[in-house]
C-alpha cells in the first residue's frame, strides 16, 4: 500500500493586534528563511476580520510563488504560511498548502509539518460519511475532522482540536486560522519542532527559530509537546491536549543531524552546537591519522570544524557546491544524472591531490550520493578516503515525516558497514554509534525518537504502510 502523501515542512503563523496591518509580507520572509525544509511548494493564507480569508499557493521555491501581486493580494492580520518537501510521490498543486476548505457556514485554512500514520484508516470514514477529497494529503484528513467536531457537531475550537487529536497517530506541528482565530498544535511526543516568538504586538509561530530571527522577532518558547496556543486577548493562551504529558517524548533525532538548518535552536538546543559535537564525537570514535578534514557540504560543516578542532587536523573545503542548483530535471539517462552531480559539488582538484583526507558527510541514507560523490573526489587522486558518518546506520523508513527511503532501499539496512565500505571503495567507513549522537545532542535518550536507526517507532505503524523516499537529483 502506498502512504498517503506525507507532509515534512515548514510552517509559520502570524497574529498581529493591529487590524489595520498586513503581515502576509513578513510570514513571506519567515518562509524564506525555512525554504530549506521544503522546495516543492510554498503558500500563505490570510485573515482580515471585514474581508475574510484569502490565499495562494504555488509550485516551487517561495521566491518563484509570491511576486509583489500575490502578497500584496493577501490582506489581513493573521495568516499561516508553509512551504513542502519533495518527494518522489505526486507533485501537484493540489498537496500544495496551506489546505484550505470554505463551508459555507465557515472556513478552516491549515498547515501542518508531520505525517498521521493512520490517516487512511480515518480518511475511509470520512469519504463514509460522504466528505470529498481534493487532495492525497493527510493534512485535508485533519481540517475534514476539524470541521466536522466544530461545525457540524457544535465543539468549540479547543474541544474540537481535542476530539481530532485524540484520534490521530503520527507527527503534527499544525498552524491553523478557524473562525478568525490563529491556533497551533503541536502533537503530544514533541516529533515536529514548532516554536513562538514576540514582536511588538505581534506573535510569529515557526517550525524553526531561524524564521525569527529574519523578522527580527524575539523567540519566548517551543510549544510545549501536546499544547495548544492560541491568542485570544493578544496574550498566548494555553491549553494542554489531555494526552500532554501521558506519552514517551519523540523529538526527531534526524532535526539535529540533517533537516534544520544550523542557525536554530530547537527544544532548547541548538542545531550548530549539537553538529560540531557530532563532529568530536567522531573524532573520539575514529582518531584517523590524516592531512586534511574536508566536509561534504553544507550540511557537515559544523561536524568537520568540530573534527578538526578535536584533532587539529586542518579544516578545508575540497568540494565545491553550486548554491543555485535547483531542482533538475528527473535524468533518465546515465549521463545525464552524472552531470547532475557534478552541477552541483566539484571537487577542488588542488586541495585533495596526494593528500589523506577525511571527508565527512551528515548521513548516508540510500548510498546513491556517497557513491557518486566519492567516485567525483577520487578523480581528484587523494592518497586516503577516510569516510565518516554524522548518523548512525539509518536501517528503517521514517514514517513521521522525513520522506527518507523504503527499507529496500537503505543501504544499511541491506549490508554491513564493511560491505558499504567495499562498495565505496575508499580506506576506511565510520559511522557515529548511536550513544555518541545521543552525547553530541545532548538529550535523553528516551526523550527522542530514534525509530530510523533503532526501529523503536514511539507509535503502532500500521501494517503495510509504505514509506516514501525523498527527490534528489
Ligand atoms: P543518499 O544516501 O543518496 O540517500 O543521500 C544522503 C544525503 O542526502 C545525506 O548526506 C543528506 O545530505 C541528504 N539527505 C538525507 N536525508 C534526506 C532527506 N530525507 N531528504 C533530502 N535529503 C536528505
Amino acid at each position: 500500500m502506498q502512504g498517503e502523501m506525507e507532509d515534512k515542512c515548514g510552517i509559520v503563523g502570524f497574529h498581529c493586534n493591529d487590524e489595520s496591518r498586513d503581515v502576509a509580507p513578513l510570514v513571506y520572509y519567515c518562509l524564506y528563511a525555512l525554504q530549506h525544509r521544503g522546495q516543492e511548494s510554498a503558500g500563505i493564507a490570510t485573515f482580515k476580520s471585514d474581508i475574510g480569508l484569502n490565499y495562494y499557493c504555488g509550485m516551487g521555491l517561495i521566491t518563484d510563488v509570491f511576486r509583489d501581486y500575490e502578497i500584496h493580494n493577501l490582506p489581513g492580520n493573521m495568516a499561516i504560511g508553509h512551504v513542502r518537501y519533495s518527494t518522489t510521490g505526486q507533485s501537484k498543486i493540489e498537496n500544495s498548502q496551506p489546505f484550505v476548505t470554505d463551508f459555507g457556514d465557515g472556513f478552516i485554512a491549515m498547515a501542518h509539518n508531520g505525517d498521521i500514520v493512520n490517516s487512511e484508516e480515518l480518511r475511509k470514514e470520512l469519504i463514509d460519511e460522504g466528505f470529498y477529497f481534493k487532495s492525497d494529503c493527510d493534512s485535508e484528513v485533519i481540517c475534514y475532522l476539524l470541521k466536522k467536531e466544530h461545525y457540524d457537531n457544535d465543539k468549540n475550537v479547543l474541544a474540537a482540536i481535542e476530539a481530532v487529536c485524540s484520534k490521530l497517530v503520527g507527527s503534527y506541528a499544525l498552524t491553523i486560522l478557524v473562525d478568525g482565530e490563529l491556533y497551533a498544535v503541536r502533537d503530544p511526543m514533541g516529533i515536529k519542532p514548532l516554536a513562538i516568538a514576540k514582536r511588538d504586538d505581534e506573535f510569529i509561530l515557526a517550525s524553526e527559530t531561524v524564521a525569527f530571527d529574519v523578522i527580527n522577532a524575539e523567540y519566548i518558547r517551543d510549544i510545549v509537546p501536546g499544547e495548544v496556543v492560541y491568542f485570544k486577548n493578544n496574550e498566548i493562551n494555553s491549553y494542554m491536549l489531555e494526552s500532554a504529558g501521558k506519552c514517551k517524548l519523540s523529538h526527531c533525532m534526524f532535526e539535529y543531524v540533517y533537516f534544520a538548518r544550523p542557525d536554530s535552536t530547537i527544544d532548547g538546543i541548538n542545531v550548530y552546537q549539537t553538529r560540531m559535537n557530532i563532529g568530536r564525537q567522531l573524532h573520539k570514535l575514529y582518531p584517523i591519522d590524516a592531512d586534511i578534514v574536508i566536509p561534504v557540504p553544507d550540511s557537515s560543516i559544523p561536524a568537520a570544524i568540530g573534527y578538526s578542532r578535536a584533532s587539529g587536523i586542518p579544516y578545508g573545503e575540497g568540494l565545491i557546491k553550486n548554491r543555485y542548483v535547483g531542482r533538475t530535471f528527473i535524468m533518465p539517462t546515465q549521463e545525464e544524472r552524472e552531470l547532475a552531480v557534478r552541477l552541483k559539488l566539484n571537487p577542488i582538484k588542488e586541495a585533495i591531490k596526494g593528500k589523506k583526507i577525511i571527508l565527512i558527510d551528515d548521513s548516508i541514507v540510500r548510498g546513491t550520493t556517497s557513491k557518486k560523490l566519492l567516485d567525483l573526489v577520487k578523480e581528484a587522486e587523494p592518497a586516503e578516503i577516510h569516510f565518516l558518518v554524522g548518523c548512525p546506520p539509518v536501517i528503517s523508513p521514517c514514517y513521521y515525516g522525513v520522506a527518507m527511503a523504503t527499507k529496500k532501499e537503505l543501504i544499511a539496512a541491506n549490508y554491513s558497514v564493511e560491505e558499504i565500505k567495499e562498495q565505496l571503495r575508499i580506506d576506511s567507513l565510520g559511522y557515529i554509534t548511536l550513544p555518541a549522537l545521543v552525547d553530541a545532542i545532548g538529550m535523553p535518550e528516551e526523550d527522542l525518537c530514534l525509530g530510523c536507526i533503532n526501529e523503536v517507532y514511539p507509535t503502532k505503524i500500521p501494517e503495510g504502510l509504505e514509506a516514501e523516499t525523498y527527490y534528489k537529483p
